[in-house]
């Protein structure tokens, strides 16, 4: 639950109490694509919201579950692709908490499906530059035994560092794949949505 509001209140109230991160992917969209990402990401989370205000869910899969399909229910490339993202993530355990193990099998899964359906590698300027360095950070740090807190700190920083780099890239996939030039020097929303998912993952846990 506490990772659901997380990323709730991370999309839906700016830092210093503006429009909210939203309004500033959705200005990215703009820029670079067809200007309707923080639309399209504040409908799903309003879904969502809604739908966990009406049935509060007991465990971790079901407020993911909640998530996923606020996301399903959108239009836009992202929302899909999100709404399967989360199904993933939702499904990495049954009941409870899942451990960070499930959880990293959990992203690891997801990014393959996004892949699976977007067809977009690294360096396509997409949230695949994003979710992808994250997946496999969250591999290795399970894989050294790292402790929860430090590993999703790493991985959320992994995130951000591939969206970050996504400023310097042109598009290959998706509407921003279509002005070209124009979309060099714009991060992609895409991306730093991703990023903000887990730094969400990662506050919730320290
Ligand atoms: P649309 O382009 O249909 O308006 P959105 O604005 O909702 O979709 O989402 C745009 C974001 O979707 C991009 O910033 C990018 O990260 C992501 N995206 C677009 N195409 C793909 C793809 N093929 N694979 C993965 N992500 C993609
Ligand atoms: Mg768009
Ligand atoms: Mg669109």
């Amino acid at each position: 639950g506490r990772w659901t509001t997380g990323i709730l209140a991370a999309f839906l109230q700016g830092g210093d109490g503006g429009d909210g991160r939203a309004e500033e992917l959705g200005r990215l969209d703009r820029l670079a694509g067809d200007g309707d990402f923080g639309t399209n990401i504040t409908s799903a989370l309003d879904r969502a919201r809604q739908a966990l205000e009406a049935e509060p869910p007991q465990d971790y899969r079901g407020w993911l579950t909640a998530v996923s399909r606020g996301f399903l229910g959108t239009g836009g490339t992202s929302g899909p692709l999100f709404g399967m993202f989360f199904r993933d993530l939702a499904r990495c355990c049954d009941t409870g908490e899942p451990t960070l193990a499930e959880f990293s099998a959990g992203l690891t899964a997801a990014v393959a499906t996004v892949q699976r359906y977007g067809k977009a590698e690294v360096g396509h300027k997409t949230m695949v530059d994003a979710l992808v360095p994250a997946a496999r950070t969250l591999e290795a740090e399970v894989a050294a035994g790292s402790q929860a807190a430090d590993a999703l700190a790493r991985t959320a920083d992994a995130a951000v560092e591939g969206a970050r780099g996504t400023a310097a890239l042109l598009a290959r996939r998706g509407r921003a794949s279509y002005v070209g030039d124009v979309a060099r020097g714009v991060l992609d929303p895409g991306a730093a949505a991703a990023a903000i998912v887990l730094q969400a993952a990662s506050a919730a846990q320290s």
